[in-house]
């Protein structure tokens, strides 16, 4: 088991028209036994980060150290990390048995009885004892992607590498899996570095998320932290479902406004240029619906476009007065309003994350830190800048 350690690594490829940065100038500190996600939309570098932990990249610049040891110039099998992937990558003229060992066989010097062992061990964890003598076109894409993570653990890796190995998967069995693969990482105390491209995998995953975009890390911290105290507007939009409501206003020393809002908090905030363009978050679970206003709470008037109704929660959406913003609210149960219903539609305080409109990066982050799937918002407290 190890630390995993990015210092300044950049990867391009280039051909001769043209130079492709897939990771840029990347900072990052994964601890020994760690689940870290790494996500982004598709393109954004994530496999080629992978692939040069692997070391089946080179890093253009910069180093990636396991527990402190450069990784450089070692070869790909000299590193002792087990890769993942979303193809599963069996071999398919081979059974189960002979796909797990294979690595075994040729890359070590365990005996016959001792791959066996190891491989009795995987497949009593993955409950895959009775396919161990069927080839990969006679089982499902859930067992073939056991099969794929048997392989990954009977290596005895100081790292897992997975790379989207869900997503071939339908929902459900996708569900099943995440709850599978964490408690499978806790039992092992393995590292293990996650991709995908899925804000909710991501989110119930990992110990820690990094979110990277165009090469770039945009954040690194508990999935708490970087929902509650998003860096910047590209954090604040990727995370979450419904999105965050991101809203053009004007910021003058404690005032936000906009057409139909204005909002005074208690001390400026900003560098106190006056007049400056931000934009102003807040995630739709933090805004509430009410027909009797409060003084005291800053608020948009608007008209009720469309309800959906999910079940334990519905989406309700606002066009506030005039049409200037569109906003969504996320209420218990089912909605209370209609399609065209005259609404207010309150703006808490402390729900208010305030980002400047040029650079996108963060000027006020929401105090607001309720738990994101059990996690403390104490953690999130932690880090606020
Ligand atoms: P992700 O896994 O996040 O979808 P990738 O790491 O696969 O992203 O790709 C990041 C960027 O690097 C993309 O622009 C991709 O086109 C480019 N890229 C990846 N691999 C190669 C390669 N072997 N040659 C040239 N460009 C590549
Ligand atoms: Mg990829």
């Amino acid at each position: 088991m190890a630390a995993i350690t990015f210092d300044s690594v950049t990867k391009q490829f280039s051909d001769k028209n043209e130079t492709v940065t897939a990771v840029d100038d990347l900072d990052l500190e994964i601890e020994d036994g760690d689940f870290v996600v790494l996500v982004g939309p598709s393109g954004c570098g994530k496999t080629t980060t992978l692939r040069c932990i692997a070391g089946l990249e080179s890093v253009t610049d910069g180093e990636i150290r396991l527990d402190g040891e450069g990784m450089t110039d070692k070869l790909p099998e000299n590193r002792n990390v087990s890769m993942v992937f979303q193809s599963y990558a069996l071999y398919p003229h081979m059974t189960v048995r002979e796909n797990m060992s294979f690595g075994l066989k040729y890359a070590t010097d365990h005996s016959k009885e001792e791959i066996e062992e190891k491989i009795q061990d995987a497949v009593g964890m993955m409950g895959i004892d009775d396919l161990l003598d069927r080839h990969p076109a006679d089982l499902s894409g859930g067992q073939q992607q056991r099969v794929a993570l048997g392989r990954a653990i009977v290596r005895n890796p100081e790292a897992f590498l997975m790379d989207e190995p869900l997503s071939n998967l339908d929902a459900k069995l996708r569900a099943e899996m995440r709850t599978y693969l964490q408690q499978l990482q806790e039992d092992l105390g393995v590292t293990t570095v996650y991709v995908t491209h899925d804000q909710t995998e991501a989110m119930t995953m990992g110990d820690k998320i990094a979110i990277l975009d165009d090469g770039e890390l945009q954040q690194y911290g508990t999935p708490a932290e970087c929902y509650h105290q998003p860096q910047n507007t590209f954090v604040a939009e990727f995370l979450g479902e419904p999105s965050i409501n991101l809203i053009d206003m004007t910021l003058q020393d404690a005032t936000i406004s906009t057409s139909g809002f204005e909002h005074e908090f208690s001390e400026p905030i900003g560098d106190g240029t006056t007049n400056s363009d931000v934009i102003v978050g807040v995630r739709p679970e933090e805004l509430s619906i009410t027909d009797e206003p409060r003084a005291d709470v800053s608020s948009f008037d608007g008209t009720v476009t469309v309800t959906e109704h999910l079940g334990k929660e519905s989406n309700v959406y606002v066009e506030t007065e005039g049409g200037a913003t569109e906003l969504t609210v996320v209420v218990d149960g089912e909605p209370t309003v209609d399609d065209e219903d005259e609404v207010t539609v309150e703006v808490p305080n402390d729900a208010i994350h305030v980002f400047d409109a040029k650079t996108g990066e963060v000027i006020r982050s929401a105090e607001a830190s309720g738990d994101v799937d059990g996690l403390a918002g104490a953690q999130a407290a932690d880090s606020a800048p």
